[in-house]
């Protein structure tokens, strides 16, 4: 699958999924086509060493990455992720998405991101605190406001990236606000980012749902992950009178036939830490969420979910993906066979780091926008860029990821084109 001799080779790896959606688009490149091995090739890929002194003394060794995918169109953006299954090739993958992200909102950056091989719940918060200090320190020579800039992904937060942006700052002598983003309001964060990607998701899904005839007034949804995803766009669709029957954390499957009362769920969920136990619906198998009949499918938790077995019995008509890569490519065709819409992950999801894009500007000029400002540029950018999308889709007559791939390596390619190779 891969002529990367550093990568393994496995069919559903996250890397693997990436390039059969690069494989997709090729044909749709024309000329372009030449230069179409720098999709399958990071530009840099960065492993680091963090030795963590433990609060008993002891002394841990932990993996850390930061994976570069492509600079052609401007500094690298993305996430970092703390979880115990991060490995290079998840890393690559998910910088890969980035750059496809990127091009497709047609903002002016690259793709990359990193992440440390650790579960964060198992470290106290001095640790994590010594934790994100020595990686930014150790990836300090390839990230910075004009190079790369991370941003929070699972589990970190804007208490991490303060500490990032802190650690960085304090090894260049400057306080430097643009080198991440996501952070703390009153550190240069901006105002509506949290609620961003959730909001993305509602944006797109709603425009999608206009196309193919579906109302979002008393239709279905199913929402699996109740992060900062999920949980936003879930309140959302109900806001629009859409009733989510089903929602799947790491802890239980919840199920209301007359739609699960979100305030009230993200209230038990900010208390206790998951949904488990939430009165106000019943608990199912986990694996009848795949199989119950709804309109709207979002996940938005992990990758990998929507596999060929699922997607052969899903009873849905759309599927948002609020998570990177939460479709297996089997599944992407076993789906437009049966007519499910796919909207993917490289739009969809791609509110967070347009408002990332509008932190990074503010911080520049240090002059900060309301709220509504913030929103309603988010709402037209992905409206815009979902258009696009639609469109290339009709014209080529491909699914919408096809479609965004080709939107977004046409960019990429053509950038890379007129840059020219160096030297
Ligand atoms: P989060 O850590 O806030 O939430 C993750 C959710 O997934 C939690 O509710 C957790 O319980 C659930 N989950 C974990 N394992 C699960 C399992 N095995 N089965 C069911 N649910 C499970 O993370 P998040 O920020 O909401 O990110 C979710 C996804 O969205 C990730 O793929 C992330 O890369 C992607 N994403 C996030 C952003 C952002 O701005 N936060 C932007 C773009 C993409």
């Amino acid at each position: 699958m891969s002529s990367l001799s550093y990568v393994s080779v496995d069919d559903n790896s996250p890397w693997a999924t990436y390039l059969a959606q690069v494989e997709r688009v090729v044909p749709y490149l024309g000329e372009l086509s030449r230069l179409a091995d720098t999709l399958r090739h990071p530009k840099r890929a960065f492993i680091v060493d963090i030795p963590l002194e433990m609060d008993d003394g002891t002394i841990r060794h932990f993996e850390g990455f930061r994976v570069q995918h492509n600079l052609s169109r401007g500094p690298g953006k993305g996430g970092v992720r703390f979880h115990p299954d991060v490995n290079l090739e998840e890393v690559m993958a998910l910088s890969a998405w980035m750059t496809v992200k990127c091009a497709v909102l047609n903002l002016p950056f690259g793709g990359a991101k990193g992440g440390i091989r650790v579960d964060p719940r198992e470290l106290s918060v001095e640790e994590l605190e010594r934790l994100t200090r020595r990686y930014t320190s150790e990836i300090g020579i390839i990230i910075g406001p004009q190079q790369d800039i991370p941003a929070p992904d699972v589990g970190t937060n804007p208490q991490v990236m303060a500490w990032m942006m802190d650690t960085y700052s304090m090894n260049v002598g400057a306080t430097t606000t643009g080198v991440v983003t996501g952070k703390p309001i009153h550190l240069g964060g901006s105002l509506g980012r949290a609620s961003a990607t959730g909001r993305g998701v509602f944006v797109t899904g709603r425009a999608a749902a206009g196309h193919i005839g579906l109302e979002l007034m008393n239709s279905r949804v199913a929402v699996q992950g109740f992060g900062n995803v999920g949980s936003v766009a879930a309140l959302l669709f109900a806001e629009a009178g859409a009733r989510v029957l089903t929602i799947q954390d790491h802890s239980a499957t919840l199920w209301n036939d007359r739609g699960i009362d979100i305030p009230a769920l993200i209230a038990w969920q900010q208390q206790r830490g998951s949904i488990a136990g939430f009165p106000g619906a019943d608990t199912i198998p986990s694996d009848e969420f795949w199989t119950q009949k709804y309109d709207i499918l979002i996940p938005a938790a992990l990758e990998g979910q929507i596999t060929a077995e699922r997607a052969k019995n899903l009873n849905c008509k759309l599927v948002l993906e609020g998570a990177n890569g939460p479709t297996l490519p089997v599944a992407d065709d076993i789906m437009r066979e049966r007519n499910i819409t796919v909207i993917p992950d490289v739009i969809c999801n791609a509110g967070g780091v347009t408002v990332s894009y509008f932190e990074w500007v503010q911080d520049f000029s240090s002059f900060f926008w309301t709220e509504d400002e913030i929103n309603a540029r988010l709402d037209h950018i992905m409206e815009q860029a979902f258009d696009a999308v639609w469109q290339k889709a009709k014209s080529l007559g491909v699914t919408p990821r096809t479609a965004a791939f080709a939107v977004a390596c046409e960019r990429i390619l053509f950038a890379r084109k007129e840059r020219g190779i160096y030297p």
